[in-house]
């Protein structure tokens, strides 16, 4: 993964943190409240994933970095609400203004005789807890199996692994990656750049399609048109709805980065000191 500074041109982009406790006060929120400084899991989930928390008033966050129980993602996705439409055969599932933005995207993509369609079928847009837990594992074990076979992990560390509660198996994830013994799928990489952790992914939010056509830089145009964008470093295929215009995204805490030739805009989290 090639990762550098994207255009020069653009404004040196403003602190994540301060832009999230603006984005956030605007809607009576606090960082603490969803994301508190002493858990490193979720801190680390917020740095990587975050920019769906700067997203336009008329969508809805999520309450939390990360959600615990099903229960709370049934009933978060019932207040934000989400509108079902049919897609290239798939159902997908999206909050309105995220769904009414990418139809507008598509109907502009269509006349250049291009398409946006979402890649895997339904899990390609909303997703509940279990699918994220499910999605986490098939990453998870095959890179403990392979690890195991590499003489990285021992027999005993690998079923401590496997037993331990969530939030702590991914804290020891994310430890490993550290030293190199990485879980994402092409074990290249950390396993958040492949599938988020538990209870964590924009997909919960409501907020993310995965695209098949993210290979072409004019469906990526015409995405970022409509307040489309990537924010989460090197996930090709995954778009995240910020209703924002390109333009502003620095001034919001975001900062882009060129990965794999496409443009990333990823939390400027500048202060080491949190
Ligand atoms: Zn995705």
């Amino acid at each position: 993964m090639l990762v550098r500074p994207a255009a020069d041109n653009e404004k040196p982009p403003a602190s994540f943190y301060e832009a999230l406790g603006k984005a956030l006060k605007k809607r009576k929120l606090k960082i603490e409240s969803i994301c508190p400084v002493t858990d490193v899991v979720a801190r680390r989930i917020l740095e990587e994933y975050g920019a769906i928390f700067l997203a336009v008033k008329k969508v809805t966050p999520p309450p939390v970095c990360v959600f615990t129980t099903e229960e709370q993602v049934t009933r978060f996705q019932g207040a934000a609400g989400f509108t079902t439409e049919t897609i290239a055969d798939a159902t997908i599932e999206l909050q309105p203004e995220a769904m009414k933005a990418l139809l507008k995207a598509r109907a502009e993509a269509q006349e250049e005789n291009l398409d946006i369609t979402p890649r895997g079928g339904a899990e390609a847009a909303r997703r509940n807890y279990e699918d994220s837990m499910r999605l986490w594992d098939t990453r998870f074990l095959p890179a403990l199996d392979y690890w195991l076979g590499q003489e990285r992990l021992t027999t005993e560390q690998v079923s401590r692994l496997r037993t331990l509660p969530l939030h702590d198996q991914v804290a020891e994830v994310l430890e490993l990656e550290r030293s190199g013994i990485f879980f994402s799928k092409d074990l290249s990489k950390s396993i958040l750049y492949s599938i988020a952790a538990p209870g964590t992914s924009q997909h919960i939010a409501m907020l993310a399609l995965d695209v098949t056509e993210f290979d072409n830089p004019r469906v990526r145009e015409i995405l970022a048109k409509h307040g489309w964008f990537q924010t989460v470093l090197s996930d090709l295929p995954h778009f995240t709805f910020l209703g924002l215009k390109e333009k502003d995204l620095p001034k919001h805490g975001l900062k882009s980065i060129e990965a794999d030739g496409q443009i990333f805009w990823i939390p400027n989290v500048v202060d080491q000191s949190r």
